[in-house]
């Protein structure tokens, strides 16, 4: 049971051990929250900011919602707004969840709980305890904190100091924490690529120990935090320790190499979305059933685009083996356009330069999708005929393969004029030990 649990730095007195700063610009956000605690303070319970927000407030970021904790039971909660002609929405009311929707914000309003009962993915939950059992049952210290009515912060387990010296721990013993409730481990993993906070060193062997855990989640849940992971920007280390703990084997089933997955941060005007799916791709590079991908990456909920994006990095149209061959990006360009003639290729190809660096000669590195798309509408200015009546080859394969060196060279910017083409192709020929009438 969560509440005992004891934790070396735990606070005892139940009033503000500091004093929070208003926002200096307008957070509308905030506000509509200090209403809402005003409602329910009007209504006779007692209600705090909590969690997150106040873990971005103390670091100076503007909170992208807020949460609020109260000693009011679900009903309540839905009775106090309602007589303030405030719309309620019972989403998670089993966990005293109530969404409170006041000028257009969402807040998530929730009883005290503590979590009685706990199987590794859900918690039976009792309500209306104190503030410092609800803060027990949260996962680490920077997170189990709140602010009240006059700016006061509560912080029952240490999370001010913590945060001041970027380091995540866990509320209470990180072994039975974890054991709780697994995703946790993808949880600290999370806040460690989003603030680059480390684990303490308990924290990360337990992580390591109960990583076998996370085969109880459902896979909707792990996939969902791994995205939010690699989505944020430079994360290499938070990786390297995802796999040595075993984490990453775990969630995505083989054991990937991460040779190219710091890369990803040269391209700065990449978007969290595309930065999530291309790292994504980078560590999908080496999975070993590549023709039950786009199966596999269902359990993602990436959009219909972000998945063909991914397919199209890695299942490579069945003429390109790239990788193997090491196609130029100018031939895989041609074979994708193909395959996929709707698709922007201009972002496939960085990352297609980044999962394949071998393939790409400096010489082609700077083809751009425009560019490409521009030579690839110019005819070539020589057709099998021609090459027929002025070389003097019969139709053959021998004509089939100088047509298609041809026509690639061209598309590389190698040759433009018709005359060049021919000479091309002498020399080709020569090369290939075929003397040309
Ligand atoms: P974010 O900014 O990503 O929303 P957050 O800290 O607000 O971060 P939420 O998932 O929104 O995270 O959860 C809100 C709060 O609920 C957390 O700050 C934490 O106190 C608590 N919490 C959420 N999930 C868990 C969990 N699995 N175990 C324990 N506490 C949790
Ligand atoms: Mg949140």
């Amino acid at each position: 049971m969560e509440n005992s649990t004891k934790n070396k730095q735990e606070n005892s007195a139940d009033q503000p051990q500091a004093y929070l700063e208003r926002p200096t610009s307008p957070d509308q956000g905030y506000e509509i929250a200090r209403k809402a605690l005003g409602i329910l303070k009007e209504a006779g319970h007692e209600a705090r900011l909590a969690g997150g927000c106040v873990r971005d407030r103390l670091l100076g970021l503007v909170p992208k919602d807020y949460d609020i904790a109260t000693t009011a039971h679900p009903e309540a909660i839905c009775l106090a707004f309602k007589q303030k002609g405030v719309k309620t929405v019972p989403t998670g009311i089993d966990h005293g969840t109530i969404t409170v929707v006041m000028k257009g914000v969402a807040l998530e309003v929730t009883s005290l709980r503590s979590d009685v009962e706990t199987d590794g993915r859900r918690a039976k939950v009792v309500f209306g305890i104190s503030f410092r059992e609800d803060a027990a049952r949260r996962d680490f210290t920077m997170n189990a904190m709140y602010e009240d009515e006059q700016y006061g912060l509560y912080d029952y387990f240490g999370g001010a100091e913590d945060l001041s010296k970027k380091v995540l721990r866990f509320v209470g013993d990180p072994l039975l924490r974890i054991r709780e409730d697994y995703l946790r481990i993808l949880r600290c993993f999370r806040f460690w690529a989003r603030f680059q906070f480390r684990p303490d060193d308990e924290t990360l062997l337990a992580l390591k120990q109960e990583a076998n855990g996370l085969a109880q989640l459902s896979q909707e849940r792990v996939c969902t935090e791994i995205i939010q992971i690699l989505s944020e920007a430079s994360i290499e280390n938070v990786v390297e320790a995802m796999l040595s703990c075993g984490v990453l084997e775990q969630v995505l089933g083989f054991r990937p190499s991460l040779k190219t997955i710091a890369q990803i941060d040269a391209y700065k005007s990449i978007t969290k979305a595309e930065r999530s799916g291309a790292r994504l791709a980078l560590l999908l590079l080496e999975y070993p059933r590549k023709d039950e991908l786009g199966e596999y990456l269902k359990a993602f909920r990436l959009s219909g685009r972000q998945i063909q994006q991914i397919l199209l990095w890695l299942v490579p149209p069945s003429s390109v083996n790239v990788g193997k061959d090491l196609a130029t990006p100018m031939q895989v360009l041609d074979r994708w356009q193909r395959a996929w003639p709707q698709q922007d290729l201009t972002e496939a190809l960085a990352v297609y330069q980044l999962l394949y660096p071998d393939a790409s000669e400096p010489r082609v590195l700077a083809v751009t999708e425009k560019d490409f798309g521009m030579r690839r509408r110019q005819p070539m200015p020589l057709k099998g005929h021609d090459l027929s009546k002025d070389l003097g080859l019969a139709a053959g394969p021998l004509l089939g393969q100088l047509l298609q060196h041809l026509l690639e060279s061209f598309r590389n910017g190698e040759w433009q004029t018709q005359k060049e083409g021919l000479e091309r192709a002498r020399e080709y020929l020569a090369n290939a030990g075929t003397r040309p009438t």
